[in-house]
């Protein structure tokens, strides 16, 4: 199975990943945008997420748009949130979708670690990947478990972060029998599988 790169190390094991999510509608840059928003947009959006979140400014984070994945299909899945197996699995289908996340994946990676793993260099503590949206309800919150399926599985520390009072109002509020962490094993095997597949293709992390 092909792992991002220096997952050996064991600075990088000390690291936290945190994933974050949340939706444009809810601030001034974003909330007037249609379809699907600008770089620009996105990055200021980031930047506020990551404020309300209050991850340390001087530790790396990249944004991730959500928008070429497609919001629940079924009006029964819209009053809960993106943990949804319903919701997570459509996610995975989703070839656009799956192949900018795991794209935006690969390019956080070598952002922030841009030069030998054994240099002895400053290690960042904190990692942050904002997954983008337009409510922060569904796809942003499927994208971002669905990649910290992929990062727990191979051992890393990863740690989620959302505006839930805020973002998931109308819905369960992850909170239902299906919605609550942590997901069943078979599924979190399907979304290590599909992001394996997708490096694959791309060959993506491969020597
Ligand atoms: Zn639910």
């Amino acid at each position: 199975m092909p792992k991002p790169p220096f997952y050996d190390s064991g600075k990088a094991k000390a690291m936290e990943v945190v994933l974050i999510s949340g939706g444009i509608r809810h601030y001034g840059p974003g909330k007037d945008v249609r379809g699907t928003p600008s770089v620009d947009v996105i990055d200021r959006i980031m930047r506020c997420l990551l404020d309300e979140a209050k991850f340390p400014t001087e530790c790396p984070a990249m944004a991730l748009s959500c928008f070429m994945t497609a919001p629940p299909r079924e009006e029964r899945h819209y009053e809960h949130v993106g943990t949804h197996p319903a919701i997570i699995k459509q996610v995975l289908a989703n070839e656009a979708g799956m192949a900018m996340a795991v794209g935006a994946l690969h390019e956080w990676w070598y952002m922030t670690f841009p030069g030998d793993p054994e240099m002895d260099r400053v290690w960042p503590c904190k990692l942050a990947l904002v997954c983008i949206c337009k409510s922060g309800k569904h796809r942003s919150v499927a994208i971002a478990t669905i990649i910290g399926a992929f990062l727990s599985a191979q051992g890393w520390n990863v740690n989620f972060q959302n505006n839930s009072d805020r973002d998931w109002q109308g819905t369960c509020r992850g909170k239902c029998e299906e919605c609550r962490h942590p997901m069943s094993i078979a599924l979190a095997n399907s979304c290590v599988i599909r992001i394996c597949q997708i490096m694959q293709t791309f060959a993506l992390w491969e020597k």
